[in-house]
């Protein structure tokens, strides 16, 4: 029997992770990327991608993990900086993850899967793909999946406005990749800072190409004083981020008095509406294309989970088509697919989401105690890699109460 063919539109996270999926279990698949290695090799910087454990779990499985040598994130530390009191931690902890994360600047991952799907059979379009291109894919393949991230094809998909809690950018983000930063001490971690009513702030190790590099992120509220990128050169965008850290973080400053950009494509700074879309889209012709990751379900990076949550959809929509055999990819079964990643999607959005606005009361509570309780601290850390966990005891006031309830108990 001839293999069956899928079309998915875009070399990013997870269409380079299904494709290759795919292509191992013997499927006939076209990835459609709009750059070639070479432009994304030397282009801009996209993300900071760090990847927790059970999302580099799923490339483990299809043989990706090809940096084991790459610097390690080992840890979570968190830290809340008031703004009238630069200086003062007013909360302070840190906790080991059960299982490192790690990130792969995607200049440099991108372009070495893009490799191996080929290297493993699969065909590799270099084009721009709009809708008509989506109505040829489609007539020549039984699937067509959209992979193509914040891409501009993505507003084919309609917003979904009962899954999607915000309308406009929440944060004014900013990528910062530099050398020379002095280490964390004891263990390697994600650094996360609060600035209340301002912004966050957080730094962990990566590697890049130029070689391992730390990851500067930062997330000013609209208007803030972290919302302070556009127009600047990339030395002035460095000068900028190390402003902002000698002005709120000053112990993040101290790490920093011998820092250099790793390259001039090392900076990037845009922001963007969280947004879930419907997951399926209908061309003119009436045949429809099912959309994933970004393209779905994208969240602001402060919790760090898109290139988790492309993993994890990768991994899903690999699982339903191997399981739907040799019967049709119709309209409820592209359905279902998303449907069985939006189970645990959307726990990643409501966690993002509340990370977002202002903090609550039970929350502040819950990370204050994390200082004094290592088991809180830990459950906060391994949420990053799990965070569907978030709703049986941080998000919701009730089950926090118990959740702290729990400790005063005497058994
Ligand atoms: C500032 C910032 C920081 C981030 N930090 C993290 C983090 O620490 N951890 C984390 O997990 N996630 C992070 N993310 C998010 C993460 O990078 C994305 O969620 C993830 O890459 C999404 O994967 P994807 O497969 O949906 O799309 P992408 O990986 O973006 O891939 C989409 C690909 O499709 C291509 N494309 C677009 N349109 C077309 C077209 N018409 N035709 C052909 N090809 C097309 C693009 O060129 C691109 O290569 C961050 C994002 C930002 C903006």
């Amino acid at each position: 029997m001839a293999p069956r063919t899928i079309t998915i539109v875009g070399a990013g996270q997870s269409g380079l992770q299904l494709g290759i999926g795919l292509i191992d279990a013997g499927y006939d698949v076209a990835l459609i990327s709009n750059r070639t290695p070479e432009q994304i090799r030397t282009g801009s910087i996209a993300s900071s991608q760090c990847m927790f454990d059970a999302a580099l779990g799923h490339e483990r499985n299809l043989g990706l993990d090809l940096w084991p040598d790459a610097p390690r994130v080992e840890g979570i530390s968190f830290a809340v900086a008031p703004p009238e009191a630069p200086g003062v931690k007013a909360i302070s902890w840190a906790h080991r993850l059960d299982a490192p994360a790690q990130s792969i600047d995607q200049r440099v991952k991108f372009p070495a899967l893009m490799g191996i799907f080929e290297a493993r059979g699969g065909t590799l379009v270099f084009e721009d793909a709009g809708v008509e291109d989506l109505e040829r894919y489609a007539e020549t393949s039984e699937l067509v999946l959209v992979a193509a991230g914040k891409g501009e094809i993505a507003q084919l998909f309609e917003r979904d406005a009962e899954r999607s809690q915000y309308a406009a950018p929440q944060r004014a983000l900013a990528l910062t990749y530099v050398t020379g930063m002095k280490p964390r001490e004891e263990f390697s971690a994600v650094n996360f800072n609060v600035i209340p009513g301002v912004g966050e702030y957080f730094v962990f190790p990566a590697l890049t190409v130029t070689g391992p590099c730390e990851i500067m992120v930062f997330e000013g509220l609209p208007g803030s004083d972290i919302d302070s990128w556009k127009g600047l050169s990339p030395q002035e965008h460095l000068e900028n981020s190390l402003r902002i850290l000698r002005t709120y973080l000053p112990w993040e400053a101290e790490r920093c008095a011998d820092v250099q950009l790793t390259d001039r494509n090392g900076v990037l700074q845009g922001r963007f509406p969280p947004t879930v879309r419907h997951p399926l889209a209908t061309l003119p012709s009436g045949k429809t294309v099912l959309g994933m990751a970004d393209v779905v379900v994208l969240n602001d990076p402060i919790t760090g989970q898109g290139s988790n949550n492309a993993s994890k959809c990768a991994a899903a929509y690999l699982a339903g088509i191997l399981e739907r055999g040799e019967n049709a990819f119709d309209d409820a079964f592209k359905q279902g697919l998303f449907e069985s990643y939006w189970e645990d999607a959307q726990h990643v959005a409501a966690w993002t989401n509340a990370m977002l606005a202002p903090p609550t009361p039970h929350a502040m509570t819950l990370l204050g105690a994390a200082q004094e309780n290592d088991q809180i601290a830990k459950r906060f850390a391994n949420g990053f890699d799990f965070p569907p966990d978030f709703a049986q005891w941080f998000l919701d006031e009730q089950a926090a109460e118990a959740y702290l309830g729990s400790f005063n108990t005497v058994h």
